[in-house]
């Protein structure tokens, strides 16, 4: 078998007219991410007339040129190769500088195309190429912003729930919600990896969450800095969870070795492929740390890539969901997953069990894939100072965004 050529399909999310969304997180109803939500689909074709599909997030429009530079590599190539093909691509790239998220989409997308090629060659679930399963479902987590979302994930059978803190840090909202969920359900809180706190900051929330029972305390510090992660490893007493914005075997290592997190969150979209999300899986057993992959911005394509990683992983402890997510998704691709009693069934389908519906796609056409930032933004900035947008810059309102003593 040869490949023949790539095809990448590139929509816009949200559907049109939406661009100025203000929807943010925890807000996911038809929720483009204020007009920057892309989904980018890869289609890799062979001579023998078997496909396969694959999805790369990051940053799609760039990664979109990407597949494409990447292309000539991979034509007359043999599919079955993956690993071979994954590092003959990862080595064209050194030029380039660090993989990012461009790079890592880029490797993510063709390398689950390849696995879904080799699964449909050999009439095989990618799961039952991997190793076989633990399990045949995989437990998901929702997002909630107040108690009302709350019980409409609950109503599903959901027994995680993520608040996520966007600009404010809010604890009397996740006491509520933990007040209103009872102790049976986990409650989990994502601080973005606020460049906005300090890791004083951080850890004086931290310290405010440890009577909460959280599963995890989500990226309390900016990613960049691992030894700030390291002092609030060290001052509070809250699993901590991180790793969604690395990729690769190298960029989620000091996260382990370190031991900086108990919960590793590789994005299935941009880690850099079905086996690397393995290897980090590996990695991670071995210091007994778990895997919850991210979710965010990414599309079902690689929804589908995380069920066949969670199924075949001894520490797989829950997939991210953006349950009531724009209405589209469910059209773009074939079949459609359904969370049933908090959980979604690993497909037993040849491949990855899922195709895109190109005339769908065809509908939504890219128009942007960053975030507006309107001048009059009081949410994530001091009013009137928007324009500024330094990574910092909300530190300078701390005292206003923090309400940490209760
Ligand atoms: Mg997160």
């Amino acid at each position: 078998m040869k490949i023949t050529a790539i095809e990448t399909y590139l929509m816009q999310v949200g559907g049109p007219g939406e661009a100025k969304s203000t929807a943010s997180a925890g807000h996911y109803e038809g929720g483009n991410f204020g007009g920057s939500r892309n989904w980018l689909f890869v289609r890799i074709l062979t001579d023998e007339g078997i496909h396969g599909v694959g999805e790369c997030s990051g940053w799609p429009r760039v990664i979109e040129t990407a597949v494409k530079d990447l292309t000539p590599l991979l034509i007359g190539e043999d599919p079955a190769h993956i690993d071979r093909l994954w590092h003959k691509l990862l080595a064209s790239m050194m030029g380039h500088g660090m993989l990012g998220t461009v790079g890592g989409g880029a490797l993510t997308g063709i390398e689950m195309a390849l696995w879904d090629i080799k699964g449909k060659a050999l009439g095989q679930p990618v799961w039952n190429l991997l190793g076989g399963k633990f399990r045949d479902r995989v437990r998901v987590y929702g997002h909630a912003h107040d108690t009302n979302k709350a019980d409409r994930l609950l109503a599903l059978g959901y027994t995680g729930i993520k608040v996520g803190f966007t600009g404010t840090v809010d604890l009397d909202l996740v006491a509520s919600i933990r007040d209103h969920i009872g102790r049976k359900v986990d409650l989990m809180v994502d601080a973005h990896g606020p460049s906005w706190m300090t890791t004083q900051d951080a850890i004086a929330v931290g310290r405010e969450l440890e009577s909460l029972d959280l599963l995890f305390y989500e990226d309390p510090v900016a990613p960049e800095d691992l030894d700030a992660l390291a002092r609030v490893r060290d001052a509070v007493n809250v699993p901590l969870a991180a790793g969604e914005r690395v990729s690769t075997i190298w960029g989620i290592q000091p996260y382990i070795e370190r031991g900086l997190v108990d919960v590793i969150q590789p994005d299935t979209g941009r880690a850099g492929g079905i086996t690397q999300m393995r290897k980090m899986a590996a990695m991670a057993e071995g210091h007994y740390i778990t895997l919850a992959p991210h979710s965010g911005s990414l599309g079902p394509v690689a929804e589908f890539a995380a069920l066949h990683v969670m199924a075949t992983i001894p520490n797989a402890l829950m997939l991210e969901r953006l349950e009531f997510d724009w209405e589209g998704r469910d059209d773009v691709i074939t079949p459609t997953l359904k969370v049933v009693d908090g959980h979604m069934k690993v497909p037993d389908a040849p491949g990855l069990g899922v195709d895109i519906v190109i005339e769908e796609i065809l509908k939504y056409p890219s128009r942007r894939n960053v975030r507006e930032i309107s001048p009059d933004d009081g949410t994530a900035y001091a009013l009137g100072t928007a324009h500024e947008v330094p990574y910092f810059q909300t530190r300078f309102e701390r005292r206003q965004k923090l309400r940490i003593h209760r």
